[in-house]
């Protein structure tokens, strides 16, 4: 049996080994899950609705410990890590309105009538990343749980300590033990079963888009449903008509937050060549002022990165000869820490076509209105996005010409649960959260119920 020692990224030291689950373990757990959804599925709307309010009770019980947990086996500042954990409540709490809202439709037919319903998949993998655990896993169990499925989680070796603790939390809050499991293990084994078992309906990844392309080409096989959510490399459009003290004063959090492992990242700022060198006078300062040291310190805006591994991986994008405008600092000495970084290269440098998925940002200027949706759309990705302009025609013109699933207009916005989520183009396929997302963890059955004629 494999296992991972988990460490702590801002002190590496080591907080303690997780075994790492067999195919023969995920195969009996799918049994399992099997038998506990069609007793969930019975249960009425009302009482799986009472589940997880009940779930989303014990998270609130548990907000503190579930947020020095994530800042012990991630690194992410304590104001965040309370951030994700109490975004983990409200999920539970907003799809918790879903089980006696999950109405279908009655359709006029000639001769009878003709209904739909949306009929739970039966079990759930959902598959996740190191860099939002908790909060990511949660955007998957909650809408599959609420539309009367069974989840399987596989959270990424590096970071499986909250997503486990989430399990236990929602057996004590009374759902069976078989409802939602947490299945740590690799990718290459756990990952894949949850891809080849026939009795795995559905796939939700959340990963990068190699690894993505694998479960989709997987899944063929099954035609297994699925939803990716994948990579990214997001244009911050900054024009000249916007308010540039704003739009400097925030570029750094739109791109450092969560030490740029964020998906979302706005990790290309495009900026307008007429005040490209006020904006960049503007935002080094801002860029010097984020406050980089202890995640468990009150006032630290920016962790470690995660890993060793990743942190070599984010270095290989700032070589010795690398064109550095102004780095912000980070602490020496233990900790896999990076400090934020700016860039201005050519608009071919692989620093501007890969996801760093680090605290390093590329600034590049543009002409015109046309020359900046070319270079926004200039990448496989199409995931997130920033507009500022003061001009509502071109704020309007200019979101509808991004191709990417989710902008903001000058605003760095983050998730909200109550919206949808997900990628144009290779960032993804399909849609997370919103008012819509139980929907897709059911198959629209429909009905059609013959009426005799009057005898
Ligand atoms: P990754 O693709 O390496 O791993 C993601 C998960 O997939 C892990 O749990 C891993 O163990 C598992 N896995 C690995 N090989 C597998 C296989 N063959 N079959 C099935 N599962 C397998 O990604 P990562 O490094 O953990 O996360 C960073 C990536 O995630 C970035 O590209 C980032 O943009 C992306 N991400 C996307 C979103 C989004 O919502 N679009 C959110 C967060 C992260």
């Amino acid at each position: 049996m494999t296992s991972t020692q988990l460490i702590n990224p801002a002190t590496e030291e080591v907080l303690r080994a997780v075994e790492h689950v067999d195919v023969a373990a995920v195969d009996d757990a799918v049994a399992r899950a099997s038998a506990a959804q069609r007793r969930w599925a019975r249960l009425a709307p009302a009482e799986r609705a009472a589940g997880l309010r009940a779930f989303a009770a014990a998270v609130d019980a548990h907000l503190d410990e579930l947020a020095a947990l994530e800042v012990a086996n991630s690194g992410h500042p304590i104001g965040s890590a309370r951030w994700e954990a109490g975004n983990v409540r409200d999920v539970l709490q907003f799809y918790a309105g879903s089980p006696e809202r999950l109405s279908g439709r009655q359709i006029p037919v000639a001769g009878g009538i003709d209904v739909t319903f949306h009929e739970p998949m039966g079990v759930v993998g959902v598959i996740t990343p190191w860099n939002f655990p908790m909060v990511i896993a949660t955007w998957g169990i909650a809408p599959a749980l609420a539309a009367g499925n069974a989840v399987l989680v596989k959270p990424a070796e590096w970071t499986p300590l909250t997503t486990m603790r989430l399990a236990e939390l929602a057996v004590e809050a009374g759902l069976d033990a078989d409802l939602l499991q947490v299945l740590p293990g690799q990718g290459s084994v756990v990952g894949e079963r949850f891809v080849s078992h026939p009795g795995v309906r559905k796939v939700v990844f959340t990963g990068s888009t190699a690894v993505g392309k694998k479960v989709l080409a997987g899944a063929a096989a099954h035609v297994k449903r699925v939803t990716l959510e994948l990579g990214g490399k997001s244009a911050n459009i900054v024009f000249a008509d916007c308010d540039l003290e704003q739009a400097a004063a925030t570029a750094p959090g739109g791109v450092f937050d969560n030490a740029g492992q964020d998906c979302c990242a706005r990790s290309r700022i495009l900026v307008q060549r007429s005040v490209y060198d006020r904006f960049m006078e503007l935002l080094e300062p801002a860029v010097r002022a984020v406050a980089v040291g202890d995640p468990a310190a009150e006032t630290t805006e920016m962790g470690p990165l995660v890993s060793r591994a990743h942190w070599n991986k984010v270095a290989s994008y700032v070589p010795p000869n690398a064109p550095v405008a102004f780095r912000g600092t980070a602490p020496t000495g233990p900790g896999f820490w990076f400090p934020p970084t700016v860039l201005t290269p050519e608009r071919t440098d692989r620093s501007v076509t890969e996801e760093i998925f680090g605290p390093v940002v590329t600034v590049l200027a543009f002409d015109d209105e046309h020359d900046a949706v070319t270079l926004a759309n200039d990448t496989e990705y199409g995931l997130s996005g920033s507009i500022w302009t003061d001009d509502l025609s071109r704020a309007l013109r200019v979101s509808r010409a991004v191709e990417s699933g989710n902008l903001s207009v000058n605003s760095h916005s983050s998730v909200r649960y109550t919206t949808p989520f997900g990628g144009f183009k290779q960032s993804g396929v399909g849609r997370e959260l919103g008012p819509d997302a139980p929907l897709h963890f059911t198959e629209t059955k429909n009905v059609f119920i013959a009426i005799k004629e009057e005898q």
